[in-house]
């Protein structure tokens, strides 16, 4: 069996992070290193699905849902607009094997003083 990833982690409450948003099937946390104003991690809570062609191979709908909770995501910590970035595989820079979606987006308050 292989050890659970830092997201499982997370969800369970064995690494501290701060749950920005929760569904029944998804959880979004801030990014530890963030590169963008806004960097949000959105994750299914499964970790059944490594990358995100697996997840839409294995189950479309949740795929939706994670592409719908980071335009969620986007509204509420940005002016709605974002990049949706999947790493996938190792040389493409992906280092934690549990399918997550970065969310990143330029904050509000830069806009507001522009
Ligand atoms: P990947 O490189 O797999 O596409 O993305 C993994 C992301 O998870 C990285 O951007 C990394 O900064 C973030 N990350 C790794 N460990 C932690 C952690 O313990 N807490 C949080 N909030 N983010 C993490």
């Amino acid at each position: 069996m292989n050890e659970p990833s830092v997201f499982t982690r997370i969800l369970e409450g064995e690494i501290p992070a701060e749950i920005v948003a929760e569904t029944p099937n998804a959880f979004v946390i801030r990014d530890i290193a963030p590169q963008a104003p806004v960097h949000l991690l959105v994750i299914p809570k499964t970790p059944q699905y490594r990358t995100v062609v697996e997840l839409a191979e294995g189950d479309p709908a949740l795929l939706a849902e994670i592409v719908a909770l980071a335009g969620r995501m986007a509204r509420e910590h940005a002016d709605g607009d974002f990049r949706l970035v999947f790493n996938t595989g190792p040389n493409a820079g992906q280092t934690v094997f549990h399918v997550h979606a970065h969310v990143l987006a330029g904050s509000l308050e830069e806009k507001s003083t522009g």
